[in-house]
């Protein structure tokens, strides 16, 4: 990924360089501009929602951090002693990771890693990379060739069904063209704006649902504040 389209790494670089950042705005059809508060892709263990840090205890053996971002989890698990290796497609933030320590730090496209894992790290709805419920057969595919014998996938994801609640509260998804959870997403930091791209948030039933069909247990291990949860997928044997 060239530096000049890539928002959220140049965002990362900059607040490591710095202590501070501009605006990562955050475009989509769907919604208002918003933006990701760049020190949040700093934050320390007990700064993290407790799904995360669950995952964070949860995780063993041979741990893939993907889409590591800042590198926070990385991190986090470094200081609990526990080996894992951080990939990011971003150079910036590849090299930001490396900077602050993470000891083992890819710099690839999670659909053509290879290399076996006892677990795979997908957090901050890191799922979100598959982009579409059509590209999840890719995923299960690409998550069976890294996964080590009796190895497991940590993810989160929420439930953004709410989005579509009305003023009395009721929630109609009828009418909605496609799997309501398939957005589109570009981000702009300062001038350097990034393409259009898919991300996807899954909810439990549909996860658990697709897990099934291609050869995975899944359990929801923890619930968050706001329709977020963790889920933990294993081989079906
Ligand atoms: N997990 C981190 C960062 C989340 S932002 C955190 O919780 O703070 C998502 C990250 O995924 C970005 O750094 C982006 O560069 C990376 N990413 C997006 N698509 C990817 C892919 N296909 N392979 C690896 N990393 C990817």
């Amino acid at each position: 990924m060239q530096a000049g389209k890539d928002p959220m790494g140049s965002a990362i670089a900059d607040y490591h360089a710095t202590g501070k950042a501009a605006r990562l705005r955050v475009f989509s059809p769907m919604f208002d501009e918003d933006e990701i508060p760049v020190a949040t892709l700093f934050r320390r263990f007990d700064e993290m929602p407790a799904i995360e840090q669950e995952a964070l205890r949860t995780a063993s053996g041979a741990i893939l951090d993907v889409g590591a971002g800042a590198g926070c989890h990385s991190l986090a698990l470094q200081a609990m002693e526990k080996r894992v290796t951080a990939i990011d497609i971003s150079p910036l933030a590849v090299e930001t990771m490396r900077e602050r320590g993470v000891k083992k730090v890819i710099e690839q496209d999670f659909f053509t890693l290879e290399g076996h894992y006892d677990t795979i790290l997908m957090l901050m709805n890191g799922i979100g990379i598959v982009g579409t419920l059509r590209r999840l057969p890719d995923f299960f595919l690409q998550v069976d060739r890294l996964l080590a014998p009796g190895g497991q996938l940590l993810c989160d994801s929420s439930d953004i069904c709410y989005i579509f609640e009305d003023e009395d509260g009721i929630i109609d998804l009828t009418g909605i063209e496609g799997y309501y959870g398939e957005l589109t997403y570009q981000m702009q930091y300062k001038s350097v704006k990034g393409e259009a791209f898919p991300w996807l948030f899954i909810d439990p039933e549909t996860l658990r649902e697709q897990a099934l069909a291609h050869g995975f247990h899944c359990d929801i291990i923890a619930r968050g504040e706001h329709y977020d949860y963790l889920a933990r997928l294993t081989r079906r044997c």
